[in-house]
């Protein structure tokens, strides 16, 4: 691929390649209500839709937002802004006044797609609120032109032209421009880590506004498969659509295994979805024992992998690494992903030392949308040109990451430093908790205590006390000072709708 390349170009050679072939299935609750793109049509269909939008004023560079639902037309509409070369800027579909308030304002978005009443939530009075200009509906019907009136598609592929939302997890969402080069690498160091074939049937299994969007679409512009897609995503009914269009790679986060774990425990002797081969996600930490699990008990693989909006594609396992480094690594970079350990001083660790995660590389973006004006805001890239991921972990001699935490999550006791991610990691095997979040609450004396904080399980199963959490974790080997010294449990752990992540921030200000 050169380096130029642009979204449209994948697009406009995948079509002239492949015109015929299926590249999106919508998966409907009722079979007859499936309906199947090809690669022809998404070529047409955009490009009639990208003249319907010059003929409103969208230009190469003008901000069009869009907060739609995962569907084929929303994938058309992105793929027409692609051709225009305008700036996208999607927004989960389940965002509402305050976070898409925010994301239309920093972005000064001069278009903002909806999909009308959707799901019961009216999202053109919602953009009426926030006094959006340029609202349109993007549903069922989309813009609609004749493609000769176009100019000419974009030139260059290294021009901003997506703006991102971070999900929020440790503070508002951070707006994070892309360029059509830095998701065309994502996807395509995606798609060679996971063995994907032309005759693989994808899923996506999050919403298509979510940064792993892109990189799914380049995937299949790249090697010319399907996937399926479900505007509304819930178990079990979409396994109905995983197994009618014999799904071969599910795509998701690591809420997603969980789920496909609950459906296969209701049957356990017979597989789940039948033609099913890989787990592929990433996106938030993964137990070990939910890779065990779900190879013992679902017949597939799991691979999993480290991504975050800055950077689609950082590390990823393969179908070829050992159990023992899919369980308990993030898997390698891509050829072309620079991965550098540091010190709180900024200089390089050898393998195996802890250190804060720092990024160079194609798939790495452009920065954040009005960072340079904030005054004191913290740095973005080192002065190599590293972006500052503050995620913690270290590289094994073979050149696998480890994630151990988050900088913002770890807990310091008595000047000792603590990592969350390793407790959950131990109470996620005992009985009784169906997820847990470890944070660090205020204390006087010490600093921070430690705080368990344990999703109560469904049926009758009873959450364990916290003699017993402290006894288990220290039959566990765990050092005393890093026992939980109070026990919470909740009905549900606060999440985010995207990708399902608990929200520690919440938890704190909850427990404090
Ligand atoms: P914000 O930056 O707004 O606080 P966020 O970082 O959660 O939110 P995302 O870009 O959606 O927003 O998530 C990226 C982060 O998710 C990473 O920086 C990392 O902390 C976490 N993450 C991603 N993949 C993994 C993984 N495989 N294991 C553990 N954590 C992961
Ligand atoms: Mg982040």
């Amino acid at each position: 691929l050169s380096r130029s390349a642009t979204l449209w170009e994948l697009i406009a050679r995948r079509a002239a390649l492949t015109p015929d072939t299926t590249v999106l299935i919508e998966a409907a609750q009722h079979p007859a209500d499936d309906r199947r793109l090809t690669f022809g049509e998404l070529r047409d269909r955009s490009e009639r839709a990208a003249a319907g939008l010059y003929a409103m004023g969208v230009r190469p560079g003008t901000v069009v937002a869009w907060q739609l639902p995962t569907r084929i037309e929303t994938v058309l509409l992105s793929a027409a802004l692609a051709r225009i070369g305008a700036v996208q800027s999607p927004v989960i579909p389940f965002y509402r006044d305050r976070e898409v308030g925010f994301a239309l304002r920093e972005s000064k978005a001069e278009f903002f797609a909806v999909p009308g009443v959707w799901r019961g939530f009216d999202h053109p009075a919602m953009a009426e609120r926030l006094g959006a200009r340029g609202v349109f509906e993007a549903y069922s019907a989309l813009p609609d032109g004749d493609p000769s009136v176009l100019p000419p598609p974009p030139a260059s592929g290294t021009d901003v032209r997506w703006i991102y939302w971070t999900s929020g997890t440790t503070s508002d969402p951070k707006g994070v421009l892309h360029t059509d080069r830095s998701l065309i690498a994502g996807g395509s160091c995606l798609a060679h880590a996971l063995h994907l074939t032309p005759a693989d049937v994808g899923s996506m299994a999050f919403p298509f506004a979510h940064i792993a969007g892109p990189d799914y679409t380049v995937m299949l512009l790249l090697y010319g498969f399907p996937a399926v897609l479900f505007e509304k995503f819930a178990m079990p009914d979409a396994l109905d659509g995983y197994r009618r269009h014999g799904v071969t790679v599910a795509g998701g986060s690591t809420a997603f295994y969980s789920m496909f774990l609950a459906e296969q425990r209701k049957d356990p002797a017979t597989k789940l979805v039948p033609t099913l081969r890989l787990l592929a996600g990433g996106g938030a930490p993964k137990p070990p024992e939910i890779y065990h699990a779900v190879v013992r008990e679902m017949g597939c693989q799991l691979t999993h992998g480290y991504g975050m909006t800055e950077v689609p594609m950082i590390t990823m396992g393969s179908p070829d690494d050992t159990a023992e480094h899919l369980a308990t690594t993030e898997g390698r970079p891509p050829a072309g992903m620079s991965i550098r350990i540091t010190g709180p001083d900024g200089g390089a660790l050898p393998a195996g030392t802890d250190g804060e995660v720092r990024l160079r590389g194609e798939a790495v973006c452009q920065g954040y949308l009005n960072r340079d004006q904030a005054p004191g805001a913290p740095e973005v890239f080192d002065a190599e040109g590293y972006l500052i991921t503050g995620d913690l972990g270290h590289l094994t001699e073979d050149g696998y990451l480890v994630l151990t935490g988050r900088s913002k999550d770890v807990i310091i006791r008595k000047g000792e430093n603590i990592s969350a991610k390793e407790i959950e990691d131990l109470l996620h095997e005992l009985p009784g908790v169906a997820d847990v979040a470890v944070i660090g609450l205020p204390d006087a004396e010490r600093g921070e205590r430690v705080c368990a904080v344990v999703e109560r399980p469904a049926g009758s199963a009873a959450p364990p006390t916290l003699a017993e959490v402290t006894a288990y974790l220290r039959g566990a080997g765990l050092a005393t000072h890093k026992l939980p010294e109070r026990l919470e449990v909740v009905d549900a752990l606060p999440r985010n709708e995207a990708l399902r992540k608990v929200l520690k921030y919440r938890l704190r200000e909850r427990f404090a």
